[in-house]
């Protein structure tokens, strides 16, 4: 498998800095990715097709390198959020077919077209402006998106019918139909769903009742391929699962409800770092700005090179752990803009240049994404997407 590990710029894009050891970098497992997408792909009908969503640097694991992995792993379509990322992932030889999730400009729809991505139309304005832009041309593919009960972006009936019979006049390929749920990570009571799922099915018969016949139907996120067979359709877009995250806890008990909770996915990022210097203090020692933490015996402090500026949130001041040795280290007082203090007073061989986990597993012991964004206030999702976003990636078995 060939695959360019590095995403973006990196601190080893630099030749002046080949070989240099980051302070922070994230590791990305080859074998928990393909377990996962396989997972996904047992999951589905044949003939139903895995759109690995790899918009927001792929959750912040890095496009380039989790786009090629999951095409080697059996994914057939990637759907990002801006067209640009489209146009970077064919910069990097990716041929496989890309959906544009979100709303594209007109003035850089041609050249989404020419490289032979597929836009989202989702509004009588876009379908205009996409019928311009692809005047004379052929070969444009749209896939239009409806109203369902998210009320964000999405075609209401007859604006879908008009839209769908202009693009078809102008010779737009009218590639897919789809749309999006609500809250069906977010609850075990799947009404609303539910109801999102029949006027889903209402509208596409609408269509082809006027005579436009879509190939590609697709509604399932992660919870809804996990959950919800009939949600399938052609294709369904899998984002947080293909990453080894589980949406939410009300997935995983709806899982449970309805047997499907044997399913099991691997976390693909591990964030990491290293101790760069331990230093005792006496107890009644204050660690950090602000002097929010005070020891209450002679501790052994570890200084790490890694801060808010990396993502790591400074709610987990004082209330996060991370991972030495396979043991759990609390993090002490404040996290500064580049500097976070743990306590190793019990980890004896813990020593400078020692790797730290920030996020992930190290012996019997884990740091999990849904733990650190409960310390955070938000949902793991923004975890991991905002992971030290300058840090290189490298894959590890
Ligand atoms: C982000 C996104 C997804 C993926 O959602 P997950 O819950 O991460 O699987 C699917 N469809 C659309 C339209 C999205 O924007």
């Amino acid at each position: 498998m060939s695959m360019n590990p590095e995403s973006h710029e990196s601190l080893e894009d630099s030749a002046r800095l080949s070989g240099w050891e980051p302070d922070v970098w994230i590791e990305l497992s080859q074998g928990a990715l393909a377990h996962n997408v396989a997972l996904f792909r047992s999951l589905l009908a044949p003939g139903c097709r895995f759109m690995a969503v790899v918009k927001a640097n792929a959750y912040g694991h890095g496009m380039v390198p989790i786009a090629q992995a999951a095409l080697a792993a059996g994914a057939d379509w990637l759907g990002v959020f801006h067209a640009g990322e489209g146009l970077t992932l064919r910069d990097h030889g990716v041929t496989a077919p890309i959906l544009v999730l979100g709303p594209t400009p007109p003035e850089s729809m041609r050249r989404a077209v020419d490289a032979g991505l597929c836009l989202t139309v989702a509004s009588p304005g876009a379908a205009d402006a996409l019928v311009r832009a692809c005047a004379g041309q052929t070969g444009a593919r749209a896939h239009l998106k409806v109203e369902t009960g998210t009320h964000r972006q999405g075609f209401d009936a007859a604006q879908l019918i008009n839209a769908a019979q202009q693009l078809v006049a102008a010779g737009i390929a009218v590639e897919g139909l789809y749309t999006h749920y609500a809250d069906i990570e977010d609850t075990t009571d799947h009404t609303y769903a539910e109801s999102q799922l029949a006027r889903f099915s209402e509208l596409r018969a609408q269509l082809a009742a006027e005579g436009v016949s879509v190939p590609l139907s697709h509604t399932a996120c992660t919870a809804a391929a996990i959950l919800f067979p009939a949600t399938h359709f052609d294709m369904v877009r899998v984002g947080i699962g293909l990453y080894g995250l589980w949406p939410s806890k009300e997935t995983r008990v709806s899982a449970g409800m309805l047997g499907r909770d044997q399913i099991e996915l691997r976390p693909v990022m591990t964030w990491k770092t290293r101790i760069r210097q331990i230093k005792t203090v006496p107890a009644g020692s204050y660690i950090g700005y602000g002097r929010t933490f005070r020891t209450t015996h002679d501790s052994r402090v570890a200084i790490l090179p890694v801060g808010y500026a990396d993502g790591y949130d400074r709610h987990f001041s004082s209330r996060a752990h991370v991972l030495v040795r396979g043991v759990r280290a609390p993090v002490l007082g404040r996290i500064c803009m580049n500097l976070t203090m743990i306590d190793v007073t019990d980890i004896a061989d813990a020593a400078p240049g020692d790797e730290v986990v920030l996020l992930g597993q190290s012996g019997d012991e884990a740091v999990q994404a849904a733990d650190l964004g409960s310390l955070a206030g938000t949902i793991h999702y923004e975890i991991v997407t905002r992971a030290a976003p300058c840090a290189p990636r490298r894959w590890v078995p």
